[in-house]
């Protein structure tokens, strides 16, 4: 999808009637930068559309009898709570604490227990790759992979499948190449990733805004 190129129907449209999809210029976790971030907040705040996105999300993953869904905290907090709710399945997530992933308050995955990672943007997979490392260290089997949007480009870093409610082939720029600031478009890094903890809303965000850190 070019930005810019109005879709307003499906899971895309979705995300563009709530504000979701932003056009700009942004700075992305992976330092790289990117025209358009996914700011995926502005749907799961309102409950019902949140509720859906993790029956929808559920519905593609059901086949895999996932028994618990985690994800990176702070973006996939809310999807995983729906998706594990739609699954009927115990939801926990994973924070950042001094650089690495771990499991907290009381957390675990179990020897044998079939884990499903959730996300809410994939970009690089970096943050899914980690919480799966997490869930293997425990004994879990990663069945697979949900996330609202996959803007990986097929470049995902993982071993399982990943299905999403939209696939976003977006321009990403390394920054010395980057035609928006060739043009001095101001560049945007909003959000909250340094304010929580560096890395507290996860490093494959891609398209999600966090300060210094967008995806
Ligand atoms: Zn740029």
């Amino acid at each position: 999808m070019a930005p810019g190129r109005e879709v307003t129907t499906g899971w895309l449209g979705r995300l563009r009637r709530h504000g979701a999809v932003r056009e700009g210029h942004f700075l992305l976790t992976s330092g790289n930068h990117s025209p358009v971030y996914i700011q995926n907040a502005l749907i799961l705040q309102h409950p019902a559309e949140a509720a859906a996105i993790g029956r929808a999300l559920a519905a593609r993953v059901r086949h895999l009898a996932p028994e618990v869904a985690v994800g990176p905290a702070l973006g996939a907090v809310i999807v995983v709570h729906e998706v594990a709710r739609a699954l009927g399945v115990r939801g926990i997530f994973a924070e950042r604490v001094q650089g690495r992933m771990r499991l907290r308050r009381g957390f675990t995955v179990r020897p044998g227990e079939r884990v499903l990672l959730v996300e809410d943007v994939v970009t690089t997979g970096g943050s899914l790759a980690e919480v799966a490392a997490l869930a293997a260290d425990a004994g879990g089997r990663v069945v697979g992979a949900a996330a609202i949007v996959d803007r990986s480009h097929g470049a995902l870093a993982l071993d399982v499948p990943l299905v999403a409610l939209v696939t976003l082939d977006l321009p990403i720029f390394p920054p010395d190449r980057c035609p928006l600031c060739l043009r001095g478009v101001p560049l945007d890094a909003p959000g909250s990733r340094v304010v929580l903890e560096a890395g507290a809303d996860g490093p494959d965000s891609g398209g999600r805004p966090g300060a210094g850190a967008t995806r």
